[in-house]
């Protein structure tokens, strides 16, 4: 094995070397609060020696034809399913989530890699009817050239190849700058991607905590010619502006504010169960997590009740431990934002109908909570809550949940439950979301395309949407014939 908990990459990954610094810093286990490891704190020197290392392989890799790049990729997305067990140990460690959402997001990540090296092949572009008889149109998709990528911690692996897998295809070459909280699994991957064939400089891994100054040096340099950015709005917004000078392109996975809606005529098994995977997965650490639920007044206390009842039964622990469903939040800050959210949200006359505090298991791990009689006034409306805690707000009319629902600068997902077909339909064309669940709480996976609108970002990742991201246009015009 070559990636296991106990032995994986530690040094930085620029130009086909493990880089090492003595400047380092340390890995925390959320669960135990434990140093597991410590990697290269990097600076903007070396995010430049990044971008000279992918520029200089830029030329041969998008020379390369799109099957010899599946086939790097093909035999990536192998290696990453063959260590499959102690990736989803090590993310585990380094990122709380439980062993079984951890296995979950390998496969899930290694999706994009195979789904990629497949779209690749099919950058086709279009001869186009000519409005001239001495003239013939074409136009071809070539690479976009060397691309940056800022990654979060709540995916430590599925946020990297689902910008990486379609930036290689495509011909590009990359620098990932991972989350501080979870670099191992960022350099695990690379050193399966090494193995794999991927030639020195078109992936590098920059470990940092100076995440504003090699953003910056990310963003400045004109030889970068796009940014891929998966993380909060208030920090895509600092990367949109710093962009502006080299005018890049984007694509921005920024925060949501997802709305649940539950109709009357919904079916409860099902609203019940598709709330529980949206709101609690991650310990409701995902940009996707339903943020408000909205439960029309005929089913608001029999689903109350229910979604408590289920709340009660997830097991909160250390996620490698066996039968545990809701693990640690990633750090203090975490901890304190959602005791804030709860406490403006009981001051102002919210009722805890179960949990509501922090859990014995460790000083990072919070109660599976419901929360109800939840007004538009408190700050858990309007904020991202980032944790275990489903706030449920009565609504009487459809066209009350549309607006409450669209009340809210952001617009990544929402979810809505209806057995009325026609009612259903006209709610997902009514909501102001790039992502749309009918009576289903997960849907994201590499055939899709996965985005948002309004302040939730620009672009979209997995799907044919996801390789085009990657790619320009170019247009010729075939004279003198
Ligand atoms: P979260 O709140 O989920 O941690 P952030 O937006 O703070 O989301 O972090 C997402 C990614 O953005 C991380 O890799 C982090 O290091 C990076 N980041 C944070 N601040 C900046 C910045 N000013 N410039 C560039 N990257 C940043």
């Amino acid at each position: 094995m070559d990636v296991t908990p106990d032995e994986f990459p530690t040094s930085a990954y620029i130009g086909g070397a493990w880089v090492t610094s003595k400047d380092r810093f340390a890995v925390i286990n959320p669960a135990t609060g434990r140093d597991i490891a410590s990697v290269p704190n990097l600076t903007a020197e070396d995010a430049r020696r990044a971008i000279d290392a992918a520029s200089a392989a830029l030329p041969a890799w998008s020379a390369k034809t799109a099957k010899e790049r599946a086939a790097v990729l093909r035999r990536w997305y192998e290696l990453i399913l063959g260590e499959s067990e102690a990736l989803a140990q090590l993310m585990t460690a380094e990122q709380g989530k439980p062993l079984a959402e951890s296995r979950g997001e390998v496969a899930y990540g290694a999706s994009f890699v195979e789904w990629f090296a497949e779209e690749g092949k099919r950058a086709y572009g279009r001869t186009i009817p000519t409005t001239a008889s001495t003239k013939r149109y074409i136009t071809i998709k070539q690479p976009i050239g060397v691309v940056a990528a800022i990654t979060p911690w709540n995916f430590p692996i599925a946020m990297i190849t689902r910008k990486v897998a379609p930036a290689l295809a495509a011909g590009c070459t990359i620098i990932v700058k991972p989350a501080e909280d979870t670099p191992l699994c960022a350099l695990a991957l690379a050193k399966l991607a090494e193995k794999a064939g991927v030639p020195a400089g078109v992936l590098n891994v920059v470990t940092t905590q100076d995440a504003r100054g090699v953003g910056q040096a990310l963003c400045a340099d004109g030889r970068v010619r796009k940014l891929t950015f998966t993380g909060s709005t208030e920090v895509g917004k600092i990367l949109y502006r710093q962009c502006a000078d080299t005018v890049k392109k984007l694509t921005l996975e920024l925060g949501g504010n997802a709305p649940l809606i539950i109709f009357d005529d919904a079916n409860l098994e099902q609203a019940v169960a598709g709330a529980m995977a949206s709101k609690y997965r991650n310990a409701g650490q995902t940009c996707v997590c339903a943020n408000r639920i909205l439960v029309q007044a005929g089913i608001y206390d029999r689903f109350a009740s229910a979604l408590a009842a289920a709340a009660e039964k997830l097991v909160v622990g250390p996620g490698a431990s066996t039968g545990v469903n809701l693990g640690p939040l990633i750090n203090a800050e975490a901890i304190a934002k959602v005791e804030s959210l709860m406490a403006d949200a009981v001051q102002k006359g919210g009722t805890v109908k179960t949990g509501g505090a922090k859990d014995a298991a460790g000083s990072l791990f919070y109660k599976p909570t419901v929360l109800t009689g939840v007004t538009a006034d408190m700050d858990i409306v309007s904020q991202e809550i980032f944790g275990p805690v489903a706030a449920l707000i009565k609504f009487e009319t459809d066209d009350e949940a549309i607006a409450l629902a669209n009340s809210t600068p952001f617009g990544l997902a929402a979810y809505l439950f209806s057995q009325n077909i026609h009612r259903a339909w006209t709610a997902a064309e009514k909501l102001e979301a790039g992502m749309v669940g009918v009576n289903e709480g997960i849907f994201s996976n590499e055939v899709v395309p996965f985005g948002g609108v309004k302040e939730s970002g620009l672009g979209r990742e997995g799907a044919a949407e996801g390789l085009d991201e990657y790619l320009e246009t170019k247009f010729i015009c075939l004279g003198g014939m």
